[in-house]
């Protein structure tokens, strides 16, 4: 039966945006469905300082607790009571999620590193798990269209672990930043600007960054990637995209070919469930979205012949590094530093080759390194002292701010982290939640660990000291935090562990704090340095799915799994799940290389070339000249 759509896309975030935008141009009819509300740059992005808003960027009391966010962007996060989830009692995770027209790219870092092939190959250097289905060379035409596409500004290192891209000009360095690559060159360390999809001069007629410093409440220009600025716009001119907002998808239905036929969604405030269809059903309402959509279709999990869906989840470990001041920029002018948001980056160089092969962990990390003067002092709550001095001592190394932060490292995947959906709540609409179960292992620890004594060595060479960071940050920089050269610091770092009582636990074990569950992050659980043995997994055949990889029936069928241009095997057909690097690795949570698995966009422009082409064929041979 004709229907009035030929695609549906669920989600219009990175990744939906991109597949709306793909489908539309190759001349299919798209139906956009998202759950959260229209969002329009010019109402809802506001430049506002803490002191303009009735509660200091805090939020209305009570409703704190509901959105991830700050006072400044209600509108852009989503209400944790109309969409819940659950965790198991030893998960240590935050689900950052949005729900919006444009998803989290409304307000995400921006950071667009490349992936390369250490990372796609590292099973084979060190025997953990499988390697990537794809290679870098498979993956870099892909890279360079979408960075050419959506800007991307950054500076070519030349370095094979951190492949370059056809960048726009790098944003100037700050007095910070200029003293931190310093430091980097004396110990001898690749650092370059970070890579941003944020436009340092117009591009696609998209005008650059005028450096106002609001990338995470919304960019009201377009200056900075996201689906509203760059792909949904000319998805749109093509007038083959319909976008319906508020409509929750509850699942994918299937016809009795077992092909998805198309989805039921609720309308999220008359509650009314509406059923539409379509040829093909794009899932892109991010890793953890599309799983559960697939985990309520179909019992047992559709395109689940694996039996692995919702297993392996993964996501960046954060956490690690040292907050402090650099002596030289104390007492200086104020300058608008935060205005950029850029940093430099300081790639990985552990585990890449042979050469630089460790002992104690396996897999590495990036390191990002910033400073300068910012909106508000977070330091200044665990400063001791009152009155006028105290004001010019913040004032002093206000302007003289630094950080060093782990970027990202990679987790590993491991079995024992997965979701499934909760048997007794449900959200808003009736529909069951996830329940997330999530730990880290010793090697992320070991990561968080080996990161924070660098960023102890990096930090003294560009001549900074380190101060508490006043109760944010990782636990694993309380518990391992070494006594600074500033006075009181040492105190300080003590009172942060020991007087944060449900966020900290000195004996090693991190509480999930009950009262402010948005506030979690998926830091790292932190047993205690002294407690940190070297891990011994390299070149052993570790077990992969309660089985051990070298079962060659196993392996065979898991690297089939992920080598089938469905994802998952059999019962996918009509089907496309786009998520964060889904197709192609186990399971990603929360990617931070690459908003949109680029197998995925070979995915969607064969589907839609080979419209194109049986369109022209169907066309040729109605027309009446042939
Ligand atoms: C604060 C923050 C900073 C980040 N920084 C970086 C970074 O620097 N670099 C990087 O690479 N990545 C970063 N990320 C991650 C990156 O933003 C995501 O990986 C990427 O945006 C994922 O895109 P997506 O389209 O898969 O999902 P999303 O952007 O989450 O979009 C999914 C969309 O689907 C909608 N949806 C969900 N469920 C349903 C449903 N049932 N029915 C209909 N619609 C639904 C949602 O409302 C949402 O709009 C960051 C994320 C956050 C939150
Ligand atoms: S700093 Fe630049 S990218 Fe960020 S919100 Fe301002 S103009 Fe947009």
């Amino acid at each position: 039966m004709p229907t009035a759509h030929d695609a549906i896309v669920v989600g219009s975030g990175a990744c939906g945006g991109w597949a709306a935008m793909e489908l539309a141009q190759a001349g299919l009819k798209v139906l956009m469905l998202e759950a959260g509300a229209r969002v329009d740059p010019a109402t809802d992005f506001h430049h506002t300082f803490l002191y303009q808003m009735d509660y200091r960027g805090r939020g209305r009391p009570g409703l704190l607790r509901r959105y991830s966010g700050s006072e400044r962007n209600y509108r852009i996060m989503l209400d944790n009571l109309e969409n819940p989830y659950t965790t198991s009692p030893e998960t240590t995770y935050s689900w950052g999620r949005s729900r919006c027209l444009g998803g989290r790219t409304l307000h995400w870092a921006r950071a667009t590193d490349r992936m390369a092939d250490y990372e796609f190959k590292a099973a084979s250097r060190d025997g953990y798990g499988l390697d990537w289905a794809v290679s870098y060379a498979d993956l870099a035409p892909y890279y360079d269209r979408i960075e050419s596409f959506i800007g991307v500004s950054g500076e070519r290192l030349g370095l094979p672990q951190f492949p370059d891209g056809p960048f726009l000009p790098p944003m100037a360095l700050n007095c910070a930043e200029t003293i931190f690559t310093a430091a980097c060159q004396r110990l001898g360390w690749s650092s370059t600007h970070r890579r941003l999809a944020q436009l340092t001069r117009v591009h696609n007629g998209r005008p650059p960054c005028h450096y106002c410093g609001n990338c995470v409440n919304g960019c009201e220009v377009g200056a900075m990637f996201n689906p509203i600025a760059v792909t949904l716009p000319p998805a749109l001119k093509t007038g083959n995209l319909e976008i319906r907002t508020d409509s929750v998808v509850a699942r994918v239905r299937m016809n009795r070919e077992n092909r998805a036929q198309g989805v039921t969604y609720v309308e999220r405030h008359t509650m009314k469930s509406v059923d539409v269809d379509a040829r093909y059903v794009i899932l892109a309402a991010s890793t953890l979205e599309n799983t559960r959509l697939l985990l309520l279709s179909e019992k047992g999990g559709l395109a689940n012949s694996s039996g692995t869906l919702g297993q392996y989840m993964m996501d960046q470990v954060s956490g690690g590094g040292v907050s402090g001041t650099l002596p030289r920029l104390e007492g200086g002018p104020s300058r608008l530093d935060d205005g950029k948001s850029a940093g430099i980056t300081i790639p990985n160089f552990q585990n890449i080759d042979k050469k630089s092969e460790r002992k104690d962990f396996i897999r590495g990390y990036v390191m990002n390194a910033t400073g300068g003067q910012t909106e508000y002092p977070q330091f200044a709550a665990a400063l001791p002292g009152y009155g006028s001095a105290w004001k010019r001592e913040i004032k002093s190394r206000y302007v003289a701010q630094a950080r060093v932060w782990i970027a990202g490292a990679e987790m590993l995947a491991r079995k024992e982290n997965f979701v499934e959906l909760d048997p007794e709540v449900k959200d808003h609409w009736g529909i069951p939640v996830l329940k997330i179960h999530f730990t880290h292992s010793e090697n992320d620890s070991l990561h968080a660990l080996r990161e924070r004594l660098q960023a102890d060595r990096g930090f003294p060479a560009a001549g900074g000291g380190v101060v508490p960071e006043g109760g944010r940050g990782s636990h694993a920089q309380r518990a391992a935090r070494r006594p600074g050269r500033i006075p009181g610091s040492a105190r300080l770092a003590g009172r942060t562990a020991g007087e944060s009582p449900g966020r900290f636990d000195p004996r090693g074990r991190h509480r999930a704090d009950e009262r402010q569950p948005e506030r979690r992050r998926s830091q790292l659980v932190w047993p205690d340095a002294r407690h940190l043995k070297p891990v011994r997994l390299r070149r052993q055949r570790v077990p992969v799915d309660g089985r051990q990889a070298s079962d060659p029936d196993h392996d065979g069928a898991e690297r089939a799994r992920l080598r089938s241009p469905a994802g998952d095997g059999e019962g996918a057909k009509g089907l496309i799940k786009l998520g964060a690097f889904s197709p192609l690795s186990p399971f990603t949570a929360g990617c931070h290389r690459l908003p949109l698995g680029l197998t995925s966009i070979r995915k969607l422009r064969m589907l839609g070339r080979a419209w194109s082409s049986s369109r022209r064929r169907s066309s040729r041979s109605s027309s009446p000249s042939t």
